[in-house]
C-alpha cells in the first residue's frame, strides 16, 4: 500500500472529512459536496490548469465535480499569462490542481487571490519522489514536463483521487474504483508506448522537437531527446544550437523531425532548412503534443489520446529512411 492511499484510508476509518495539505491531513470545512445526487448546483467546484490535468480529474471526480480549464488546448502553458475569467474561476473554486515545476508561466501570480481559507491547491509534481525528477532543483531548472512519462503520470493520479476525497466523502468508494480503472488504463498505455518505440530501429531513436518537453518520455521509452529550445519555451535558443543539430542528425542518419502543436514551428523550419542546404534529406513527423492536448475531434483531446498519439508519430516517423 503506497503512502498515499494509507493516509486516505486513515482518514476514512476517522470518518472525518479531510484534504492533504502540505503532507498533513487537515479537516475540510463545513460544505461536503455531492451527498444527493450530483446536480450542478451541488457539485464540486475546481480548477485545473492545463488539459492533461483536466482530463486526469473529470476521469476521477466525474459529475460530482463542476471542472474548469484554465489553459486551452494548443495553448502553451509556459507562456500561461491569468485573465479574469481565470482569477474568478479560482475564487469560487475549492481545489485548484496544476502541475507545478513552474511550468504555468505566471501561475502563482493567481493562487494568492481571494480568501485561500476555503480552497486547496495541489501540485501534481509534489506526488513524485524527488529524484525521480530530471534537473536541477538547486538551479531552479527542474523539468516541468512529467506527463511524458506515463509511469510517472500514474503517480499523480492518488493525490487527485485523495484531495477530491476530502470534499466529496459521499463519492469515495466511486472515486476510489475510478482511480483504480486510470491507473490500468495508463499502465496499458506504458506498455503500448515501450512496445511502439521499441519497434524503432536502434540508431534511428533520436527524438528531435522544438523545445525540451520530451526528456521524461525518452528515459522511459528509450530515446535520446534534443529541444532546439530548452525546457521552456519562454528561453531562447542559443545561436549554436541549430548547427549542433543538423550535426547529429547528419552523423546519426536522423530520418526526421517533430513540430509541436503548442509551439510555433519555425526553429523546426530552420533545421529542415540547415539540412537542406547540407544535402540531408530530413522529413518533418506528424506534429506531437507536448504541452497540450489536441482539440476535440483530434483523436488526441484526451491524455490517453495524446501520448498514444505522440507514440505512433515517433515509432512511425523514425522507423522510415
Ligand atoms: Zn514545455
Amino acid at each position: 500500500m503506497n503512502t498515499n492511499r494509507r493516509r486516505w484510508m486513515q482518514l476514512a476509518a476517522l470518518g472525518a472529512p479531510g484534504v492533504l495539505v502540505g503532507g498533513c491531513w487537515q479537516r475540510s470545512h463545513d460544505a461536503t459536496y455531492g451527498d444527493k445526487g450530483s446536480s450542478p448546483s451541488e457539485a464540486l467546484p475546481v480548477v485545473a490548469t492545463t488539459g492533461m490535468i483536466a482530463d486526469m480529474v473529470r476521469s476521477i471526480g466525474g459529475d460530482a465535480v463542476q471542472l474548469t480549464q484554465l489553459i486551452p488546448a494548443g495553448v502553451d502553458p509556459h507562456l500561461y499569462k491569468p485573465i479574469r475569467d481565470d482569477v474568478v474561476a479560482i475564487v469560487h473554486s475549492k481545489i485548484v490542481f496544476y502541475n507545478g515545476l513552474k511550468l504555468e508561466g505566471r501561475m502563482s501570480d493567481v493562487l494568492g487571490a481571494g480568501s485561500k481559507s476555503q480552497r486547496v491547491h495541489v501540485a501534481l509534481s509534489d506526488a513524485l519522489d524527488p529524484s525521480s525528477l530530471i534537473g536541477e532543483a538547486s538551479s531552479q531548472e527542474v523539468d516541468p514536463h512529467i506527463w511524458m512519462d506515463v509511469s510517472m503520470w500514474s503517480k499523480t493520479i492518488g493525490s487527485i483521487r485523495d484531495t477530491l476525497g476530502g470534499f466529496l466523502v459521499h463519492h469515495r468508494e466511486r472515486l476510489e474504483r475510478a482511480a483504480g480503472e486510470l491507473i490500468e488504463q495508463l499502465e496499458a498505455l506504458d506498455r503500448y508506448g515501450k512496445e511502439a518505440i521499441g519497434r524503432i530501429p536502434k540508431p534511428q531513436r533520436i527524438l528531435i522537437s522544438s523545445h525540451d518537453a520530451f526528456q521524461y518520455f525518452g528515459r522511459r521509452y528509450g530515446l535520446r531527446v534534443e529541444g532546439v529550445q530548452g525546457i521552456s519555451t519562454a528561453s531562447e535558443a542559443g545561436l549554436q544550437r541549430i548547427p549542433e543539430l543538423i550535426e547529429l542528425i547528419g552523423a546519426n542518419s536522423v530520418p526526421a523531425v517533430f513540430k509541436e502543436s503548442s509551439v510555433a514551428g519555425k526553429m523546426i523550419d530552420a533545421v529542415i532548412e540547415g539540412a537542406a542546404s547540407r544535402r540531408i534529406e530530413l522529413r518533418v513527423g506528424k506534429e506531437l503534443y507536448s504541452d497540450a492536448l489536441g482539440p476535440v475531434g483530434s483523436g488526441a483531446e484526451t491524455y490517453i489520446g495524446m501520448m498514444k498519439h505522440n507514440f505512433d508519430a515517433v515509432a512511425e516517423a523514425l522507423s522510415g529512411g
